[in-house]
């Protein structure tokens, strides 16, 4: 076992410049680095990120910064210009995708400057990790700033152990298709073993979009991926619940006098903290509070809201202008309802340490966190936390991720003033049983999910995904193991290479009868045929006609769909493999054609010994519910004699399982001893040849993605022509 390397886009640390020794460094704890103390500090561990200074202000200086924060932190610092946190920083990562993926796709920019620079950085963490790799390492890289790392990562150390959480929501398919770099992104994240997410409304988004927009099909949160299997999982980061319900605050920390702020002391005080940010719904809150006022005037003068916001990614225009909207909205609804002994909205423009927060957690009878849409936030949970006395209400709105744990709290819709009001009144006027019967439920499941447990929960699984991927191994086909498939052929005297057609010697064409065969293929396959030692096997699912008329000519074995018919080279004429018995079509049509009918685009193939529903053309999410509907029924009536289901690309067959490429290829091999065998095939019904391939010197070759038995795989029919042009060569 290696060491563990986190990785985020900064590092916990707050750096300094001095006169004297070059630079005073100060650790800054926040929830993550917290979660991970216990994994990072006292072990050969190593957090990598950007140090915070901009390289213009090192001064060339970062050798010696670099070699201190290792030694005394293992920190590994990544060094980005101030054109890199311009462009990458505050361009693609806050301007794309922290709006986009916040649904307010109005306030995104798509930018290719940004987008490359974006792809530059993630290449310079990279390249910062090269520095302090080694083979067993496992690697945890967090949030939206590098999604392209972990598919880097993957394509220079193809066995890396690789972890990926998003701590921002992933938006539905709708939104995430709007991304110009959809894809890139896509495959940049499923460079990773496992990818974590807060809720499993963003895992089941992620799902969806790697499905339409990749094709990657998925099972029980397991995505198939160019041969590997991804696990998709949820865990719901926690906080320090420790620090939180046992705060003993630091001596000297800053108060604020709630009485005194708030003018009086009898009235009931309401509290919320949060980023300048857009997506917290603070001008909705502002409104909402007004109208509270409005409409219970009962209240006023006697309750006090506390607005605390703290600056945050004040370069960004959008976020100038709602400090502007908010500060309008303060004073008009302060202009509105306020008397002169009383301000009903005490405003604060500035940050404060979390001891001061905790103060406010305890005094406040209402703690309002209405975020129009949050990855997790960690206030809502700091503040039931911080109630020992199990008092004060939480309203939460229904799309911050946390509402999934604290389902007790007020839950109320954001975009809904009048709701938003009627909660505010909810809480307010909660009976203290209720109230500390709601708060207890939600203490104890942050008592148990807490920081330390999502860090401990999150790397155990990656170690056990890791574990599996272990154990289903199928090596690539790359240059070494290509070598050693021809020096094996060349010493070969007896050879017999079976090849399926569509999808292996030929890619998809939209219509079946537009893949013929080119004559570059037709050339090819003349090659490889011609040497004695070589016998050469087409074995598809096509109809005899068609290979006849396709590939007639060559001196080659043709097999017909899927082995039901045979026509060896030495002979003229074909002959059937099998008797069968197709009576159970009858039977079995109306259903497919029911089908059919319900899911336009989709068709019917009828074949010799199967039936086959094809769905290549259909909304692939309609699709997949029919499938599965079909699928039931289907089961329910196949279950007698050696009818079975074959699912493959985009097409459920509906077969006599006596028939199959495997017990083919058996009838050809009976005959004669072959000293080399390779099978190249690319769907479920090679899958028969694979597992009749168990010798250790088989050579079976998946083409393209999915699950397999077959020993290697190599990426499109292109590749598995160039290596038999290869062989033809030998
Ligand atoms: N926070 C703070 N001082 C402030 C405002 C916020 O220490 O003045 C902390 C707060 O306690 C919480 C974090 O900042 O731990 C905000 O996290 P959250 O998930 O609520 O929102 P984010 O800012 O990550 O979107």
């Amino acid at each position: 076992m290696g060491k563990k390397i986190f990785i985020s886009n900064r590092l916990p640390i707050r750096i300094e410049k001095t006169d004297k020794e070059g630079f005073a460094l100060k650790e800054s704890i926040g929830g993550l680095a917290t979660g991970l103390k216990a994994f990072h500090r006292d072990s050969e561990n190593i957090w990598m990120g950007w140090c915070g200074l901009k390289t213009e202000e090192l001064e060339g200086k970062e050798e010696e910064l670099s070699r201190k924060l290792m030694k005394d932190f293992r920190y590994q610092p990544v060094y980005l210009s101030g054109e890199d946190l311009d462009l990458y920083y505050q361009g693609f990562s806050n301007s794309t995708l922290w709006p986009l993926f916040h649904y307010f796709p109005n306030l995104t920019t798509f930018d290719e400057k940004q987008w490359e620079s974006y792809v530059k950085v993630n290449r310079k963490f990279l390249e910062s990790l090269k520095e302090i790799m080694e083979p067993d390492d496992t690697i945890w890289i967090h949030d939206y700033q590098l999604m392209l790392l972990p598919g880097m990562i993957r394509e220079l150390y193809p066995k890396a152990a690789i972890g990926f959480f998003l701590h921002i929501p992933f938006p539905s398919f709708e939104i995430f298709r709007l991304l110009p770099w959809r894809m890139e992104i896509l495959e940049g994240i499923l460079g990773a073993d496992l990818v974590g997410f807060h809720t499993y409304d963003y895992t089941r988004h992620f799902l969806s979009s790697s499905r339409r927009l990749l094709g990657c099909e998925h099972e029980m949160n397991f995505i198939r991926y160019h041969h590997r299997t991804i696990r998709t999982d949820v865990f719901p980061m926690g906080i320090d619940y420790e620090y939180f319900s046992s705060a003993v605050p630091s001596p000297g920390h800053e108060k604020i006098d709630v009485e005194k702020v708030c003018g009086n002391g009898e009235g009931k005080i309401i509290f919320s903290v949060d980023r300048l940010d857009f997506t917290k719904g603070i001008p909705e809150r502002i409104k909402a509070f007004s109208l509270f006022l409005e409409k219970y005037p009962e209240y006023k003068e006697r309750v006090s809201y506390i607005l605390i916001i703290a600056p945050s990614r004040t370069q960004v225009e959008n976020y100038v202008d709602l400090l502007k909207e908010i500060q309008e909205l303060v004073s008009e609804t302060n202009g509105r309802h306020g008397t002169l002994g009383w301000v009903p909205i005490q405003f604060f423009y500035r940050s404060f340490p979390q001891d001061t927060l905790i103060d406010l957690y305890k005094s406040t009878d209402v703690m309002l966190v209405t975020p129009l849409r949050d990855g997790m936030n960690l206030v809502a949970k700091e503040f039931i936390s911080a109630r020992t006395d199990r008092l004060g209400m939480l309203v939460l709105s229904e799309t911050a991720g946390a509402a999934h744990e604290l389902g007790e709290a007020v839950i109320v819709n954001s975009n809904n003033s009048k709701e938003m009001a009627e909660g505010i009144k909810t809480a307010l006027e909660m009976p203290r049983e209720e109230m500390i019967k709601r708060n207890s439920i939600m203490h104890e499941r942050l008592k148990r999910y807490n920081i330390h447990y999502w860090a401990e929960d999150f790397l155990e699984k990656l170690d056990l995904q890791i574990q599996r991927v272990e154990d289903n191994k199928v090596i690539p086909l790359n240059k070494k193991e290509e070598n050693r498939l021809c020096d094996r052929y060349e010493k070969a005297e007896k050879r017999i290479l079976f090849l399926d057609y569509d999808g292996t010697l030929v890619g998809f064409q939209p219509k079946p009868e537009m893949a013929r065969p080119d004559g570059e293929l037709l050339a090819l396959l003349q090659d490889i045929a011609k040497s004695e030692k070589n016998r050469v096997v087409i074995i598809s699912g096509r109809d005899k006609n068609t290979l006849e008329e396709w590939l007639g000519t060559l001196p080659v074995d043709l097999v017909a769909s899927h082995g039901l018919w045979i026509k060896e080279k030495k002979s003229a004429l074909w002959h059937q493999t099998e008797m069968i018995d197709n009576s159970w079509k009858k039977e079995i049509r109306p259903l497919l054609e029911m089908t059919m009918d319900r899911t336009p685009g989709s068709l019917i193939e009828e074949k010799e010994f199967s039936l086959a529903w094809h769905y290549r053309r259909c909304e692939p999410e309609l699709a997949n519910i029919r499938l599965s509907e079909l699928k039931d029924a289907l089961i329910a009536l196949t279950t007698m004699g050696n009818i079975g289901l074959l699912e493959g690309k985009k097409v459920l067959e509906i077969k006599d399982t006596t028939v199959n490429k495997g017990r083919a290829a058996g009838m050809l091999l009976s005959d004669r001893n072959y000293d080399f065998i390779l099978a190249a095939g690319d769907d479920m019904t090679d899958e028969d040849l694979f597992s009749l391939l168990y010798r250790k010197d088989d050579y079976t070759i998946k083409v393209g993605k999915g699950e397999t038995q077959a020993g290697h795989y190599v990426k499109d029919p292109e590749e598995i022509r160039r290596v038999l042009t290869r062989l033809a060569g030998l």
